[in-house]
């Protein structure tokens, strides 16, 4: 554990200096972890398959219990601001004091503006697979380049971002 923790100030120092001590960037989760994101690939995958953008998100407890999920619906939602994030904090209605402890599990990367809503939130934890220019890489829709880390890093309570993770896997409903 504590060469793990090391791992992460040496990554954050590698990501951003001038980030907030609590907004860290690492690129590794515990095995158990990963079948939350590729829950969100999958969530990813139906709402391509309904016309969306290819963006999903599972919203986990500090238990381990989910929950809330969501998946992008800016086409059929008829609203921009229905990403994947967004739609799983709404539908978790945190009450006060919020998500405090929870994980957000996104497929790709949260943008800034569900990453301010995270921030509002109170979730804990970020873990996503595809980072913001991995996917602008195959993907050169417009969006926000403004990173997860970066937004998480003017949060009021440490937040730890984690990612990429599995991006490969991730990538994969932008291309096939
Ligand atoms: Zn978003």
């Amino acid at each position: 554990m504590i060469a793990r923790r090391a791992a992460r100030r040496g990554a954050l120092a590698q990501a951003d200096a001038t980030a907030h001590p609590g907004a860290m960037i690492t690129t590794s989760i515990d095995a158990g972890e990963e079948r939350y994101l590729r829950r969100a690939v999958e969530l990813a995958r139906l709402a391509r398959e309904a016309g969306d953008r290819p963006y999903g998100a599972v919203l986990v407890g500090e238990d381990g219990r989910v929950l809330a999920e969501g998946r992008n619906a800016t086409v059929s939602d008829g609203d921009p601001t229905s990403h994947a994030e967004l739609n799983a904090v709404r539908a978790a209605r945190p009450a006060p004091p919020g998500l405090t402890g929870a994980t957000m599990y996104a497929s790709g990367e949260p943008c800034a503006m569900c990453s301010a809503a995270m921030a509002w939130a109170g979730v804990t934890r970020v873990v996503f697979g595809a980072s913001i220019p991995a996917i602008r890489a195959v993907d050169p829709s417009p969006g926000l380049t403004l990173r997860c880390a970066d937004v998480m890093a003017a949060a009021p309570y440490p937040v730890e971002v984690i990612g990429p993770v599995l991006e490969e896997e991730c990538l994969a409903v932008f291309t096939s």
